[in-house]
C-alpha cells in the first residue's frame, strides 16, 4: 500500500535484513537514503534494484517537497539509513512529521538498532533506559550535557566515535561518578566485543588503544556502583592497587 516505510537495515551483519524489509525495498517506487553509494551497495548485495534519491541532513529541507509530492501521488517511498533504524540519530523525523500532518500513512519496518543491541549486551539494567545519542565533541559542552543526565534514574545509552571514546568515558566518570559501564563495538560483526567495567577503568583501557570500529557506550543508573559484581570489584581493586591509590 502507498505511504512512507521506515525500513531498518543491518548494522554489520547482512543476514540481519528482515524478510519484510526485502519485500518493501523490492516494491518501493523510490528509496530515500543518506548515501546512494552505501545503500546502492546494500541493494546489490541483497539482489535488489530500486530507484534511489538522497535524503540526508544537508539536503533534507530541499529534498522533502519532492518526496512529499511522490507520497501524495500514492507512491511507495522507503526511507533507509546507511545502517540501522532510520530516525535514531539519523534523518527522517521531519519527513514523518510532514506525513503525519498531511495524512499520509507511515509504517515502520523494524530491525537492527545499535542502541538496543548495545543495551542488551551491556549487562546493565534494561527495563528503564534513556537513549542520549551523540554527546557534544568538546569537553566543556560534553560535561554540561552529562550533568543534565546525572540524576536520570535509568541506564544511559550513547553513540560515540572510536577516537573520542576514551575522553568521553573519562568525562562520564568525572561527571556521573565512577559507575559501571559497557563499551560495545562492532556489533553483529565478526569482531563484536563488549568491555564491561567501571567507567574510569574503561577510560584507561581505551586511552591506550582507541577501540576499532563503531561503538555504543552504556552507563549504569545512579546508585548502581554498589551493585557491582565480584568480578568488577576485583577488577576495581586491582586497578586501585596498580595506580597506588
Ligand atoms: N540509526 C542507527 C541505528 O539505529 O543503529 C544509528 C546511526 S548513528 C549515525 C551511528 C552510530 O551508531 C555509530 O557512531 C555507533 O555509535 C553506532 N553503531 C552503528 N553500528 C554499530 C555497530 N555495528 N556496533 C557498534 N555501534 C554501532
Amino acid at each position: 500500500a502507498a505511504g512512507l516505510y521506515l525500513v531498518a537495515t543491518p548494522i554489520g551483519n547482512l543476514r540481519d535484513i528482515t524478510l519484510r524489509a526485502l519485500d518493501v525495498l523490492a516494491a518501493a517506487d523510490l528509496v530515500a537514503c543518506e548515501d546512494t553509494r552505501v545503500t546502492g551497495r546494500l541493494l546489490q548485495l541483497l539482489g535488489l534494484k530500486a530507484r534511489m534519491t538522497p535524503y540526508h541532513d544537508h539536503n533534507a529541507d530541499a529534498a522533502r517537497p519532492a518526496l512529499m509530492a511522490k507520497l501524495a501521488e500514492g507512491r511507495v517511498v522507503a526511507l533507509v539509513s546507511d545502517a540501522g533504524t532510520p530516525l535514531v540519530s539519523d534523518p527522517g523525523f521531519k519527513l514523518v512529521q510532514a506525513c503525519v500532518e498531511a495524512g499520509i500513512p507511515v509504517t515502520s519496518v523494524p530491525g537492527p538498532s545499535a542502541a538496543l543491541t548495545g543495551l542488551q549486551l551491556s549487562g546493565l539494567p534494561a527495563d528503564r533506559f534513556l537513549f542520549a545519542g551523540f554527546l557534544p565533541n568538546k569537553t566543556t559542552a560534553r560535561r554540561a550535557a552529562l550533568k543534565e543526565l546525572d540524576a536520570v534514574p535509568a541506564t544511559l545509552i550513547f553513540f560515540e566515535s572510536p577516537h573520542r571514546t576514551a575522553d568521553t568515558l573519562a568525562d562520564m566518570a568525572a561527571v556521573l561518578g565512577d559507575r559501571l559501564g559497557a563499551v560495545a563495538r562492532e556489533l553483529t560483526k565478526m569482531h563484536e566485543e563488549v568491555g564491561r567495567a567501571a567507567l574510569s577503568e574503561l577510560a584507561r583501557r581505551y586511552a591506550e588503544t582507541s577501540p576499532r570500529g563503531e561503538v555504543v557506550i552504556v552507563v549504569a543508573p545512579p546508585g548502581e556502583i554498589a551493585a557491582a559484581g565480584p568480578a568488577q570489584l576485583e577488577e576495581r581493586l586491582r586497578a586501585a592497587i596498580q595506580s597506588g591509590s
